[in-house]
Protein backbone atom coordinates (compact mmCIF):
# COMPACT_ATOMS: atom_id res chain seq x y z
CA UNK A 1 0.00 0.00 0.00
CA UNK A 2 2.81 2.21 0.62
CA UNK A 3 3.57 2.47 -3.16
CA UNK A 4 0.23 3.93 -3.98
CA UNK A 5 -0.24 7.32 -5.49
CA UNK A 6 -0.97 10.65 -3.56
CA UNK A 7 -4.76 9.99 -4.08
CA UNK A 8 -5.34 6.89 -2.21
CA UNK A 9 -3.66 8.47 0.30
CA UNK A 10 -5.59 11.56 0.10
CA UNK A 11 -8.76 8.87 0.78
CA UNK A 12 -7.48 6.43 3.25
CA UNK A 13 -5.57 9.14 5.73
CA UNK A 14 -8.98 10.42 7.20
CA UNK A 15 -10.03 7.34 7.80
CA UNK A 16 -6.98 6.05 9.81
CA UNK A 17 -6.85 9.62 11.74
CA UNK A 18 -10.73 8.69 12.32
CA UNK A 19 -10.31 5.52 13.83
CA UNK A 20 -7.21 6.51 15.80
CA UNK A 21 -8.90 9.56 17.51
CA UNK A 22 -12.36 7.41 17.80
CA UNK A 23 -9.68 4.92 19.95
CA UNK A 24 -8.16 7.34 22.40
CA UNK A 25 -11.95 8.98 22.95
CA UNK A 26 -12.59 5.59 24.41
CA UNK A 27 -9.35 5.27 26.12
CA UNK A 28 -9.99 8.12 27.72
CA UNK A 29 -13.54 7.60 28.18
CA UNK A 30 -12.76 4.34 29.72
CA UNK A 31 -10.01 5.50 32.52
CA UNK A 32 -13.02 8.14 33.62
CA UNK A 33 -15.25 5.54 34.14
CA UNK A 34 -12.85 3.21 36.11
CA UNK A 35 -12.64 6.29 38.40
CA UNK A 36 -16.32 7.31 38.36
CA UNK A 37 -17.58 3.87 38.98
CA UNK A 38 -19.35 3.65 35.65
CA UNK A 39 -19.37 -0.20 35.27
CA UNK A 40 -21.96 -2.61 36.60
CA UNK A 41 -23.14 -6.51 36.80
CA UNK A 42 -25.53 -8.49 35.20
CA UNK A 43 -26.32 -12.13 36.83
CA UNK A 44 -27.27 -15.00 34.93
CA UNK A 45 -28.57 -18.23 36.73
CA UNK A 46 -27.02 -21.65 36.32
CA UNK A 47 -29.45 -24.58 36.93
CA UNK A 48 -29.15 -27.77 38.06
CA UNK A 49 -30.74 -29.85 35.01
CA UNK A 50 -32.10 -32.86 36.77
CA UNK A 51 -34.45 -30.38 39.06
CA UNK A 52 -34.52 -27.22 37.73
CA UNK A 53 -32.79 -25.35 40.98
CA UNK A 54 -30.86 -22.22 40.80
CA UNK A 55 -27.26 -23.34 41.52
CA UNK A 56 -24.92 -20.62 41.03
CA UNK A 57 -24.42 -17.35 39.19
CA UNK A 58 -22.32 -15.89 36.52
CA UNK A 59 -21.55 -12.41 36.77
CA UNK A 60 -21.55 -10.68 33.82
CA UNK A 61 -20.09 -6.89 33.34
CA UNK A 62 -21.51 -3.76 31.56
CA UNK A 63 -20.70 -0.28 31.15
CA UNK A 64 -23.17 2.55 31.59
CA UNK A 65 -21.65 4.75 29.07
CA UNK A 66 -22.93 8.49 30.30
CA UNK A 67 -23.86 9.33 26.40
CA UNK A 68 -23.74 6.04 24.61
CA UNK A 69 -25.57 3.83 27.00
CA UNK A 70 -25.28 0.73 27.93
CA UNK A 71 -21.67 -1.13 26.34
CA UNK A 72 -21.95 -5.15 26.47
CA UNK A 73 -18.46 -6.58 27.52
CA UNK A 74 -17.09 -7.36 23.59
CA UNK A 75 -17.05 -3.74 22.92
CA UNK A 76 -14.79 -2.54 25.69
CA UNK A 77 -12.94 -5.67 27.29
CA UNK A 78 -10.16 -5.47 24.17
CA UNK A 79 -9.47 -2.01 25.02
CA UNK A 80 -9.32 -2.78 28.99
CA UNK A 81 -7.20 -5.45 28.24
CA UNK A 82 -4.66 -3.65 25.92
CA UNK A 83 -4.60 -0.24 28.49
CA UNK A 84 -4.41 -2.52 31.82
CA UNK A 85 -7.78 -1.11 32.70
CA UNK A 86 -8.84 -4.55 32.67
CA UNK A 87 -6.85 -4.97 36.23
CA UNK A 88 -9.09 -2.22 38.30
CA UNK A 89 -12.17 -2.88 36.16
CA UNK A 90 -11.57 -7.11 37.27
CA UNK A 91 -11.08 -6.60 40.80
CA UNK A 92 -14.00 -4.23 41.20
CA UNK A 93 -15.88 -6.90 39.56
CA UNK A 94 -14.35 -9.98 41.69
CA UNK A 95 -15.51 -7.98 45.08
CA UNK A 96 -18.43 -6.84 43.80
CA UNK A 97 -19.75 -10.52 42.53
CA UNK A 98 -18.38 -12.01 46.14
CA UNK A 99 -20.02 -9.11 47.79
CA UNK A 100 -23.69 -9.89 45.81
CA UNK A 101 -23.39 -13.27 46.36
CA UNK A 102 -22.64 -13.79 50.32
CA UNK A 103 -25.84 -11.20 50.52
CA UNK A 104 -28.10 -13.51 48.88
CA UNK A 105 -26.57 -16.64 50.51
CA UNK A 106 -26.96 -14.82 54.00
CA UNK A 107 -30.69 -14.28 53.23
CA UNK A 108 -31.05 -17.91 51.77
CA UNK A 109 -29.43 -19.78 54.57
CA UNK A 110 -27.08 -22.11 55.31
CA UNK A 111 -28.33 -24.75 53.04
CA UNK A 112 -27.57 -25.21 49.45
CA UNK A 113 -25.59 -21.69 49.36
CA UNK A 114 -25.64 -20.24 45.59
CA UNK A 115 -21.70 -19.96 43.80
CA UNK A 116 -20.62 -17.30 41.62
CA UNK A 117 -18.32 -17.45 38.61
CA UNK A 118 -16.45 -14.53 37.87
CA UNK A 119 -14.72 -14.44 34.42
CA UNK A 120 -11.14 -13.77 34.26
CA UNK A 121 -8.83 -12.16 31.64
CA UNK A 122 -5.17 -13.00 30.86
CA UNK A 123 -3.82 -9.94 31.93
CA UNK A 124 -5.21 -9.94 35.66
CA UNK A 125 -3.09 -13.48 35.66
CA UNK A 126 -0.05 -11.93 34.63
CA UNK A 127 -0.26 -10.08 38.06
CA UNK A 128 1.70 -11.84 41.06
CA UNK A 129 -0.78 -10.08 43.61
CA UNK A 130 -3.86 -12.10 41.72
CA UNK A 131 -4.09 -14.75 44.61
CA UNK A 132 -4.26 -12.10 47.43
CA UNK A 133 -6.61 -10.50 45.07
CA UNK A 134 -8.98 -13.30 45.46
CA UNK A 135 -7.88 -13.91 49.11
CA UNK A 136 -9.58 -10.36 50.40
CA UNK A 137 -12.05 -10.54 48.03
CA UNK A 138 -13.24 -12.92 49.91
CA UNK A 139 -12.35 -12.01 53.38
CA UNK A 140 -13.65 -9.02 52.81
CA UNK A 141 -17.40 -10.85 51.68
CA UNK A 142 -17.11 -13.28 54.06
CA UNK A 143 -17.90 -15.69 50.94
CA UNK A 144 -16.77 -19.16 51.31
CA UNK A 145 -13.90 -19.91 49.20
CA UNK A 146 -16.09 -23.09 47.60
CA UNK A 147 -18.48 -20.47 46.39
CA UNK A 148 -16.52 -19.08 44.00
CA UNK A 149 -15.88 -19.84 40.68
CA UNK A 150 -12.96 -18.57 38.68
CA UNK A 151 -13.65 -18.59 34.74
CA UNK A 152 -10.66 -18.86 32.23
CA UNK A 153 -10.94 -19.40 28.77
CA UNK A 154 -8.60 -21.48 26.84
CA UNK A 155 -6.84 -18.90 24.72
CA UNK A 156 -5.70 -17.60 28.28
CA UNK A 157 -4.37 -21.38 29.77
CA UNK A 158 -2.49 -21.65 26.21
CA UNK A 159 0.36 -19.68 28.54
CA UNK A 160 2.73 -22.29 29.49
CA UNK A 161 4.41 -20.53 32.19
CA UNK A 162 5.16 -21.85 35.55
CA UNK A 163 4.08 -18.63 36.90
CA UNK A 164 0.72 -19.01 35.66
CA UNK A 165 0.57 -22.74 36.83
CA UNK A 166 1.23 -21.62 40.16
CA UNK A 167 -1.15 -18.38 40.36
CA UNK A 168 -4.09 -21.18 39.50
CA UNK A 169 -2.36 -23.51 42.19
CA UNK A 170 -2.23 -20.86 44.90
CA UNK A 171 -6.04 -19.43 43.82
CA UNK A 172 -7.16 -23.50 44.26
CA UNK A 173 -5.33 -23.87 47.55
CA UNK A 174 -8.07 -21.17 48.70
CA UNK A 175 -10.47 -23.37 48.11
CA UNK A 176 -11.74 -21.57 44.85
CA UNK A 177 -12.64 -24.23 42.17
CA UNK A 178 -12.16 -23.33 38.03
CA UNK A 179 -13.71 -23.47 35.17
CA UNK A 180 -12.87 -23.52 31.61
CA UNK A 181 -14.69 -21.61 29.59
CA UNK A 182 -15.74 -21.94 26.04
CA UNK A 183 -14.44 -25.57 26.23
CA UNK A 184 -14.03 -27.24 22.57
CA UNK A 185 -13.52 -23.96 20.76
CA UNK A 186 -9.54 -23.84 21.29
CA UNK A 187 -6.60 -25.36 19.87
CA UNK A 188 -6.13 -28.28 21.96
CA UNK A 189 -8.78 -28.48 24.66
CA UNK A 190 -8.11 -31.82 25.84
CA UNK A 191 -4.26 -30.79 26.46
CA UNK A 192 -5.51 -28.39 28.92
CA UNK A 193 -7.41 -30.75 30.81
CA UNK A 194 -4.21 -32.67 32.04
CA UNK A 195 -2.28 -29.41 32.64
CA UNK A 196 -4.34 -27.63 34.11
CA UNK A 197 -6.18 -28.17 37.99
CA UNK A 198 -9.67 -27.29 36.69
CA UNK A 199 -13.40 -28.62 38.10
CA UNK A 200 -15.73 -27.50 35.54
CA UNK A 201 -16.60 -27.64 32.29
CA UNK A 202 -18.26 -24.98 30.35
CA UNK A 203 -19.38 -26.09 27.03
CA UNK A 204 -19.54 -23.57 24.38
CA UNK A 205 -22.87 -22.57 23.27
CA UNK A 206 -22.02 -23.35 19.57
CA UNK A 207 -22.38 -27.20 20.19
CA UNK A 208 -25.73 -26.69 22.04
CA UNK A 209 -26.67 -24.41 19.50
CA UNK A 210 -26.71 -27.23 16.81
CA UNK A 211 -27.82 -29.78 19.14
CA UNK A 212 -30.98 -30.66 17.68
CA UNK A 213 -30.10 -30.39 14.21
CA UNK A 214 -26.56 -31.33 13.42
CA UNK A 215 -25.82 -34.90 14.55
CA UNK A 216 -22.41 -34.48 14.90
CA UNK A 217 -22.81 -31.66 17.51
CA UNK A 218 -24.83 -33.77 19.56
CA UNK A 219 -21.99 -36.66 19.43
CA UNK A 220 -19.73 -34.36 20.32
CA UNK A 221 -21.65 -32.74 23.14
CA UNK A 222 -22.24 -36.12 24.96
CA UNK A 223 -18.73 -36.77 25.03
CA UNK A 224 -17.34 -33.62 26.40
CA UNK A 225 -20.35 -34.54 29.66
CA UNK A 226 -18.90 -38.24 29.43
CA UNK A 227 -15.06 -36.78 29.51
CA UNK A 228 -16.18 -34.50 32.61
CA UNK A 229 -17.70 -37.27 34.60
CA UNK A 230 -14.68 -39.57 33.59
CA UNK A 231 -12.62 -37.20 35.31
CA UNK A 232 -15.13 -35.64 38.06
CA UNK A 233 -15.44 -32.35 36.37
CA UNK A 234 -18.66 -30.50 36.53
CA UNK A 235 -20.16 -29.83 33.17
CA UNK A 236 -22.38 -26.84 32.08
CA UNK A 237 -24.38 -26.44 29.11
CA UNK A 238 -23.78 -22.43 28.00
CA UNK A 239 -26.51 -20.56 25.92
CA UNK A 240 -29.46 -23.12 26.11
CA UNK A 241 -32.19 -21.31 24.47
CA UNK A 242 -35.11 -24.18 23.73
CA UNK A 243 -36.78 -26.68 25.23
CA UNK A 244 -35.59 -29.42 23.15
CA UNK A 245 -31.62 -28.15 23.79
CA UNK A 246 -32.64 -28.82 27.22
CA UNK A 247 -34.33 -32.20 27.22
CA UNK A 248 -30.73 -33.63 25.08
CA UNK A 249 -28.64 -32.09 27.54
CA UNK A 250 -30.41 -33.52 30.37
CA UNK A 251 -31.04 -36.58 28.60
CA UNK A 252 -27.16 -36.96 28.31
CA UNK A 253 -26.58 -36.09 32.04
CA UNK A 254 -25.65 -32.81 31.83
CA UNK A 255 -25.25 -31.05 35.13
CA UNK A 256 -25.70 -27.75 34.68
CA UNK A 257 -26.80 -25.44 31.97
CA UNK A 258 -27.59 -21.38 31.72
CA UNK A 259 -29.34 -19.65 28.97
CA UNK A 260 -31.70 -17.23 27.99
CA UNK A 261 -34.44 -20.81 27.87
CA UNK A 262 -34.04 -20.36 32.11
CA UNK A 263 -33.17 -16.01 32.06
CA UNK A 264 -31.01 -13.66 30.59
CA UNK A 265 -28.70 -11.96 32.62
CA UNK A 266 -30.70 -10.00 35.27
CA UNK A 267 -29.75 -6.99 36.91
CA UNK A 268 -28.92 -7.27 40.94
CA UNK A 269 -33.08 -6.24 41.42
CA UNK A 270 -34.16 -9.05 38.71
CA UNK A 271 -32.04 -11.32 40.12
CA UNK A 272 -33.18 -10.90 43.67
CA UNK A 273 -36.98 -10.90 42.98
CA UNK A 274 -36.26 -14.26 41.00
CA UNK A 275 -34.12 -15.66 44.07
CA UNK A 276 -36.70 -14.37 47.27
CA UNK A 277 -39.83 -14.29 44.89
CA UNK A 278 -42.71 -15.88 47.31
CA UNK A 279 -43.43 -18.74 45.80
P1 LIG B 1 -18.97 -15.68 28.32
O1 LIG B 1 -18.17 -15.74 29.58
O2 LIG B 1 -18.95 -16.88 27.44
O3 LIG B 1 -20.44 -15.31 28.81
C1 LIG B 1 -21.62 -15.81 28.20
C2 LIG B 1 -22.20 -14.78 27.23
O4 LIG B 1 -23.29 -15.39 26.54
C3 LIG B 1 -22.79 -13.57 27.92
O5 LIG B 1 -22.64 -12.44 27.05
C4 LIG B 1 -24.25 -13.94 28.04
O6 LIG B 1 -25.10 -12.82 28.13
C5 LIG B 1 -24.47 -14.67 26.75
N1 LIG B 1 -25.56 -15.64 26.85
C6 LIG B 1 -26.00 -16.34 27.90
N2 LIG B 1 -27.01 -17.16 27.58
C7 LIG B 1 -27.23 -16.99 26.25
C8 LIG B 1 -28.17 -17.56 25.32
O7 LIG B 1 -29.00 -18.41 25.63
N3 LIG B 1 -28.08 -17.12 24.03
C9 LIG B 1 -27.16 -16.19 23.64
N4 LIG B 1 -27.15 -15.82 22.36
N5 LIG B 1 -26.27 -15.65 24.50
C10 LIG B 1 -26.31 -16.03 25.78
P2 LIG B 1 -22.06 -11.06 27.56
O8 LIG B 1 -22.60 -10.74 28.93
O9 LIG B 1 -22.26 -10.06 26.48
O10 LIG B 1 -20.52 -11.35 27.73
C11 LIG B 1 -19.72 -11.66 26.62
C12 LIG B 1 -18.33 -12.05 27.05
O11 LIG B 1 -17.64 -10.98 27.67
C13 LIG B 1 -18.33 -13.18 28.07
O12 LIG B 1 -18.52 -14.41 27.43
C14 LIG B 1 -16.93 -13.01 28.65
O13 LIG B 1 -15.95 -13.61 27.83
C15 LIG B 1 -16.74 -11.50 28.60
N6 LIG B 1 -17.01 -10.94 29.94
C16 LIG B 1 -18.19 -10.63 30.52
N7 LIG B 1 -18.01 -10.14 31.77
C17 LIG B 1 -16.66 -10.16 31.98
C18 LIG B 1 -15.82 -9.77 33.10
O14 LIG B 1 -16.27 -9.33 34.17
N8 LIG B 1 -14.47 -9.92 32.93
C19 LIG B 1 -13.93 -10.43 31.77
N9 LIG B 1 -12.59 -10.55 31.69
N10 LIG B 1 -14.69 -10.80 30.72
C20 LIG B 1 -16.04 -10.67 30.83
CA1 LIG C 1 -17.92 -17.07 31.22
CA1 LIG D 1 -18.63 -18.99 27.67
CA1 LIG E 1 -30.62 -24.90 16.20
Amino acid sequence: AKKKGKDQYAVFEPSMRESFQRHLEMEADLRRAVLRHEFQLRFQPIVRLATGEISGLEALVRWQHPERGMIPPLDFIPLAEETGMIVPIGEWVLREACRQAARWNERRGPEAPLTVSVNLSAVQLERADLPDVVSSALTESGLPARCLVIELTESLLVDHRQETLDRLGAIKALGVRLAIDDFGTGYSSLAYLRRFPVDIIKIDKSFVDDIGDVPAAASLTLGIIQLGQALQLSTVAEGIEDAGQLSELADGNCELGQGYYFAEPLTTDAMQELLFRES
